[in-house]
């Protein structure tokens, strides 16, 4: 079973490589893909994952389709890969957002991020592409391509707090809190 990393593995702090994209279609990492989206799927809270957080330093991450669907109005519906990311423009107009990680159980807290970004990167299918995205969109794509570059959301955060999953769950409702 693919294990999620834990915020102390040095792995999780190394700058991912690209991946050539003559290669995006090959066995090697496609079945790196299907095992990112088997981790995210079995966290209930899960909206996203960076290659790293599964052990592999590649510059990929996957956005849930289904969390984004259930729980916020980015309506996306099938999952997002994302391979070789850049954001290309970030707005000035920045936001306090409400942040957990896979990686980094079970700390929240607010990072200020750019509220409309533009992004662009490879799919799965190994095609060029380029997008925007705003909100909670937004927000998971800067989170993700942080990871790829080692840094983790509580090296940015501020008012930090630990907070169980029991607690967070009854309390808060899982849906404020998605973790990436
Ligand atoms: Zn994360």
């Amino acid at each position: 079973m693919v294990k999620v990393l834990g915020r102390d593995e040095p792995l999780l702090r190394k700058i991912a490589v690209e991946v050539p994209v003559k290669e995006i279609q090959t066995a090697k990492i496609r079945k790196i893909i299907a095992d990112m989206k088997r981790a995210l799927t079995r966290e209930p809270d899960g909206v996203a994952i960076a290659a790293p957080q599964i052990d592999v330093p590649l510059r990929i991450f996957v956005v849930s389709g289904k969390m984004l669907r259930s729980n916020h109005k980015a309506y996306v519906g099938r999952d997002i890969v994302v391979i070789n990311p850049k954001i290309t423009k970030l707005s000035k107009e920045k936001k306090y957002m409400e942040e957990g990680c896979l990686s980094v159980r079970y700390l929240y807290g607010k990072v200020k991020r750019s509220s409309k970004i533009q992004i662009e990167g490879y799919d799965e299918k190994g095609k060029f592409f380029k997008r925007g995205a705003s909100g909670l969109l937004a927000q998971v794509f800067q989170h993700e391509t942080d990871h790829l570059e080692g840094i983790l959301f509580t090296d940015k955060a501020k008012d930090v707090q630990e907070i169980p999953p029991e607690v967070w769950e009854q309390e808060l409702g899982r849906k404020d809190w998605p973790s990436k």
